[in-house]
């Protein structure tokens, strides 16, 4: 499925969108949003520390369930009982959603083919007919046989393709945050001939 560095470049642009628009957790959203777009992935931690990355891959952390719960309890501490609790919620939720768009649109090789989007409700995996982005391949039994294929040319491949792909949204979320902010500035001026 989809590499790091396309991940990355997801959260980055959500955090620039969002960060004028969440005042109350602006200098953290983010670094926030880059980590929720990774985080699904770290399921690869506990296979590795049993000899098999891929063990736990693309599980549980992979869902919607997880999504909704993991953005909430960030959301929590981000907003820290303020009023934007629910903005913030959605921007965390958007974050840590957009790895598992991303993952849907790829391309998976590796049994059981795509994600449990729907967990804990089903544990069907899911992945779109119509693949976008080429995938990242990581295989092999053991950590080194897995690294030597996470190395590979097919890989820089495969971020250059999402570079092209994830790129654009970037530039997009810039435009919109500068748009906002803008049209933010124009407000907190005052209208002349407004207080007589
Ligand atoms: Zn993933």
């Amino acid at each position: 499925l989809a590499s790091p560095v396309g991940h990355a470049l997801a959260g980055l642009a959500l955090g620039r969108l969002a960060e004028p628009r969440v005042s109350a957790a602006s200098r953290l959203i983010v670094p926030v949003c880059i980590a929720l777009a990774l985080l699904p992935d770290l399921d690869f931690l506990p296979g590795v520390l049993l000899g098999n990355p891929t063990l736990y891959h693309q599980g549980e952390s992979h869902s919607l369930g997880a999504a909704l719960l993991v953005s909430f309890a960030v959301a929590l501490l981000l907003a820290r009982g303020g009023p934007q609790l629910l903005r913030i919620w959605l921007v965390c939720f958007a974050a840590y959603g957009s790895h598992l768009l991303l993952d849907y649109f790829g391309t998976d090789a590796r049994l059981p083919i795509g994600i449990p989007l729907l967990w804990p409700l089903s544990n069907a995996t899911w992945i779109s007919p119509v693949p976008i982005l080429p995938g990242v391949h990581h295989a092999g039994a053991t950590t080194d046989a897995w690294l030597a294929t996470v190395f590979s040319l097919a890989n820089l491949r495969a971020i250059a393709i999402e570079l092209i792909v994830v790129g654009p949204m970037l530039l997009l979320a810039e435009l919109r945050r500068r748009r906002y902010v803008r049209a933010r500035a124009a407000e907190a001026m005052p209208v002349p001939g407004e207080r007589q």
